[in-house]
């Protein structure tokens, strides 16, 4: 199999039909060997339906349905398991992008070797509410992961079969899997300017909450692929540094106190009565429990060391 495109959607029937019919005038006129992955996530108007006679009538269309809305993310993740072209194309069921540049993808993966290719929608065809975050949101995670991509969240993208199938998308993470591709390993990221019409029919199923939660779930991709397996790096090294600083700061009150008692012979400060004997016993204390965070988070980690560890991206007579 050449292909897999990987359709998520919630409530998009009017869509469908039109989608599965050019994605297969375009695979035809191409000769590719494909299959359409409809992932139904819980929508509560007549979608489903439509799969299923989308299927009956065409056996490249295949359909799995959810029982409630669970997300884009889930939707991908499970379409991904799924998937077996040696390309995986995921596309948006709103015909806002277009099925005209799946054989552009596809040449990108396959001829010029990239892991990943992201859509770039550098026309954008949404309200401006949307288009200044979205903005934002690119520049600082490309700050952040050090990927060069301009459209992180663009729903039109293909990878190579080792990619989608070594990336867990959970959550809300959709937006970060080039960051997650570019962690398990698969550094060639690429991007394609593609077409991107205004939505068609139905709405948009994202707010603006989108962007507060867009940012937490960066820091803990960051967070947890940097220091997942050593804990202790991160923990340790900021428990070190508060409890060598509390620890300076005592040895420089008992000393200026043992001054004051038998050099300077004058009354002084009681000790409890400074306000560095409070920086002291916090940063000690923070020390010791950042320190013992490291700790645990080690254990756990050793403890927890299963297969799948490690990414494979190819065999060979295997
Ligand atoms: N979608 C989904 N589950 C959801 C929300 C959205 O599967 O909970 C699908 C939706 O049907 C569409 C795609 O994800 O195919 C992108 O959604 P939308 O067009 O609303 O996002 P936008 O283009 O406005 O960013
Ligand atoms: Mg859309």
């Amino acid at each position: 199999m050449d292909i897999s495109v990987i359709i998520p959607l919630f409530n998009e029937e009017e869509s469908l039909p039109e989608l599965a019919n050019w994605i297969d005038e375009v695979m035809k006129k191409n000769n590719f060997l494909y299959e359409i992955i409809f992932v139904n996530d819980g929508s509560t108007d007549s979608s489903w339906e439509i799969i299923q006679q989308l299927a009956q009538q065409n056996p490249a269309c295949k359909g799995i349905s959810f029982t409630r809305n669970y997300g884009k993310s889930g939707a991908l993740q499970t379409g991904f398991q799924e998937a077996k072209g040696k390309v995986v194309i995921t596309m948006d069921a709103d015909l806002q992008d277009s099925p005209d540049e799946i054989p552009g993808l596809y040449d990108m993966i396959i001829n010029q070797k990239y892991d990943l290719v992201s859509g770039w929608k550098k026309d954008r065809k949404d309200p401006i509410m949307k288009t200044v975050p979205t903005k934002l949101f690119n520049w600082v995670t490309s700050w952040f992961s050090g990927i060069k991509l301009h459209d992180f969240n663009c729903g039109l993208k293909a990878y190579r079969l080792a990619v989608v199938k070594n990336i867990v998308v959970y959550g809300e993470m959709h937006r970060y899997i080039p960051v997650m591709a570019k962690w398990a390993g698969f550094g060639k990221i690429g991007e394609k300017v593609v077409k991107h019409q205004a939505r068609k029919y139905g709405k948009t199923k994202f707010g603006l909450e989108r962007f507060l939660y867009g940012f937490l779930d960066l820091l803990s991709i960051m967070f947890v692929s940097k220091f997942r397996k050593r804990p202790m790096h991160f923990f340790g090294s900021m428990g070190i540094l508060s409890f060598m600083m509390g620890f300076m700061i005592t040895l420089y009150m008992i000393y200026d106190k043992y001054m004051n008692v038998f050099v300077r012979h004058i009354k002084g400060r009681e000790i409890n009565e400074q306000p560095l004997f409070y920086l002291a016993l916090v940063a000690v204390i923070m020390g010791t429990q950042l320190f013992l965070a490291g700790f645990l988070g080690e254990m756990i980690t050793t403890s927890s060391h299963q297969q799948g560890e490690y990414v494979i991206g190819e065999k060979v007579n295997i």
